[in-house]
């Protein structure tokens, strides 16, 4: 499911209920005794009670009250970059296929409507983003052009791509997830990256319990955050943990780490075998608080 359309699905629920200014940014939080004086961009000046980062790895939110992205974001060693092609042939369902030599992997795989999107990973020393769209897809042809399998073709596919993400491969450990009246979820508290492949499911369970825990808080948001970032911190600890030691398979660096790389994800056909290796480390043992919310 693509990340636009769950967030389509999530804004749906609430967008009777909760004022959204879209195309607008946060410029200045500024606490005082009584809540939050927060600027924006363009609407005026208001005051809230709690200001709620959840505003991604590059949280602006989190620059503005925490300080410099650098302190906080470390960086994996690899760029990714993802496009969404139409009319893409081969079309595998329900399948990622992926093609890797060493220190770059290219994968696909279907979406409905006939769609395909195509990730790219690619170890690199510079966490760099070129930042314009034909730099971006100058660096791709570059860094996949001599790439066997598909790369061809799908870099040709990519002549005609207009939205191309493009960035560093990172996690974000902070030592606190709130600071004040202000408090962070998903990427921006605690980005776990794309090595870990459950950030979204982990930025809706801290929203969740974010809630629920400023709910039963009855207004005491120190209290509150505290309980938030207690419930939640050791397990988005370890599955950062667990992210760090994906790197090596995403962007394998040599030809016989990619041989034994893909003898592993080969034996994991074996279903006794993948139940025994990989359902400890795929299984959450997190069982999400019944709040009442
Ligand atoms: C290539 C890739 C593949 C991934 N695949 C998966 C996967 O298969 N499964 C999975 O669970 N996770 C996956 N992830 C991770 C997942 O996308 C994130 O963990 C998840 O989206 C985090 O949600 P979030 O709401 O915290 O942040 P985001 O989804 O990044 O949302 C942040 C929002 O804040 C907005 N924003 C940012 N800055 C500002 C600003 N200054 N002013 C106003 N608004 C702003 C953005 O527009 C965006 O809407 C993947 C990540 C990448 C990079």
């Amino acid at each position: 499911m693509p990340r636009g359309d769950l967030a389509a699905a999530i804004y749906a629920t609430i967008a009777d209920d909760v004022e959204t200014i879209f195309g607008d940014s946060i410029t200045a939080v500024n606490e005082h005794p009584d809540g939050v004086c927060v600027s924006f961009a363009q609407a005026k000046t208001r005051d809230f009670d709690l200001v709620i980062g959840a505003d991604g790895l590059h949280s602006n939110v989190r620059r503005l009250t925490f300080g410099p992205e650098s302190d906080v974001e470390h960086y994996l060693g690899c760029l990714v970059a993802a496009c969404v092609v139409e009319g893409y042939r081969p079309r595998d369902e329900l399948a990622y296929v992926t093609h890797s030599e060493p220190g770059r992997s290219v994968g696909r795989f279907s979406l409905r409507g006939d769609r395909a999107m195509f990730l790219f990973v690619l170890r690199s020393h510079q966490a760099a983003d070129p930042g314009e769209l034909a730099a971006r897809k100058a660096l791709l042809r570059r860094e996949f052009g001599d790439t066997d399998w598909e790369c061809p073709q799908i870099l040709a596919a990519l002549d005609g791509v207009d939205d191309l993400y493009f960035d560093v491969v990172s996690q974000i450990r902070l030592d606190r997830w709130s600071r004040g009246r202000t408090a962070l979820v998903g990427d921006a508290a605690a980005c776990v990256s794309l090595m870990a492949g459950e950030g979204t499911g982990l930025a809706m369970a801290e929203a969740y319990v974010l809630a629920g825990e400023l709910a039963c808080a009855r207004g005491d948001y120190r209290r509150a955050f505290d309980a938030y970032e207690a419930r939640l911190r050791p397990f988005v600890e370890g599955k950062q943990a667990a992210g760090r030691k994906f790197v090596p398979v995403f962007a394998t660096q040599t030809r016989l780490g990619i041989w034994f790389r893909d003898l592993v994800m080969r034996t994991m056909n074996f279903r006794p075998l993948a139940e025994l290796l990989l359902t400890r480390s795929v299984r959450d043992d997190f069982e999400l608080p019944n709040y009442p919310i």
